[in-house]
């Protein structure tokens, strides 16, 4: 069997005890990397997540969780100190948690409070944490990654989720920023760019999805499942988009292609 990807090599999923971020654990725990989970919930909750991604990476001490709210300074620093406490390194950050707009109100309603509590969560804290480990990654030795999970909402406006769009469009930037600040030490950035996915986020508006698919809004027509992310950052970390760095993976069944009539 030729050597995994990961073996020897530790990965961090923000975000990643449910949905597309634990879907993405599992991959790269099957790669063979020592898989750090983070969520902002107790150990106790995360245990069915830490147990699965330990069998797929066949090894009890291959995963641990590190609980953390990455929108909070203290909890970037505390997911940093478990990173490097327990391993000493990182070879890929993936920059997963995120959260949806409260409620989906007219962008004109839209609260300075709440704009930051998505702008915390989606942008800021991402873009300290990325800061905080770059140090880890510039430092590495072999392929080192980070990678970005933004959304279609990046250049896709919807009027009643402005403080989504615009963290995502933020994030499409940091990416650039991030590729081209570490490029020079050989760390390769991607944003991952998710359609419309089958997890919690989607669920309360899972019926006017299946409705919207139903009438041929995705040239695949079907539903985004947490596997299919999972896979395309699978082909990154596995070194096949190595000639690459700031680049976009679409991984939405073909909506961003324009189909409107001429
Ligand atoms: P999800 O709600 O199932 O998972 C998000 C995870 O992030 C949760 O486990 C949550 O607890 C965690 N999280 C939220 N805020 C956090 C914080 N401050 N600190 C630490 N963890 C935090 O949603 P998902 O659909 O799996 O979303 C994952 C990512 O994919 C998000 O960034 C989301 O914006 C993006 N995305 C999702 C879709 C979709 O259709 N589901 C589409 C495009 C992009």
């Amino acid at each position: 069997m030729p050597e995994r990807s990961g073996a020897g090599k530790v990965a961090l999923v923000t975000g990643s005890t449910a949905g597309i971020g634990r879907a993405m654990a599992l991959a790269l725990a099957a790669e063979g990397f020592s898989v750090v989970l983070n969520g902002r919930r107790a150990e106790a909750e995360a245990k069915a997540a830490l147990s699965e991604v330990r069998s797929a990476g066949g090894d009890e001490n291959s995963c641990i969780y590190a609980r953390a709210d990455v929108s909070l300074e203290a909890g970037r620093e505390a997911l940093f100190e478990a990173v490097r406490a327990r391993f000493g390194r990182l070879d890929v950050l993936v920059n997963n948690a995120g959260i949806s707009t409260e409620g989906r109100r007219d962008m004109l309603d839209l609260t300075e409070e709440a704009m930051l509590r998505v702008l915390r969560t989606n942008l800021i804290g991402p873009f300290l944490l990325s800061s905080r480990f770059s140090d880890l990654l510039m430092n590495g030795e072999g392929a080192r990654y980070m990678v970005n999970i933004s959304s279609i909402s990046a250049y896709l406006p919807s009027v009643n989720r402005a403080d989504y769009c615009l963290s995502k469009a933020g994030m499409a930037m940091m990416t650039k920023l991030f590729a081209a600040r570490l490029a020079p030490y050989g760390v390769r950035v991607f944003e991952i760019r998710p359609g419309i996915v089958r997890t919690d986020m989607t669920a309360p508006v899972a019926e006017r999805y299946d409705r919207l698919i139903d009438a041929g809004l995705l040239p695949l027509g079907r539903w985004g499942e947490p596997g299919d992310v999972a896979r395309a950052l699978v082909a990154v970390v596995r070194g096949h988009h190595d000639y690459s760095t700031g680049e976009v993976i679409n991984v939405d069944g073909g909506f961003q292609i324009s189909r409107g009539a001429l």
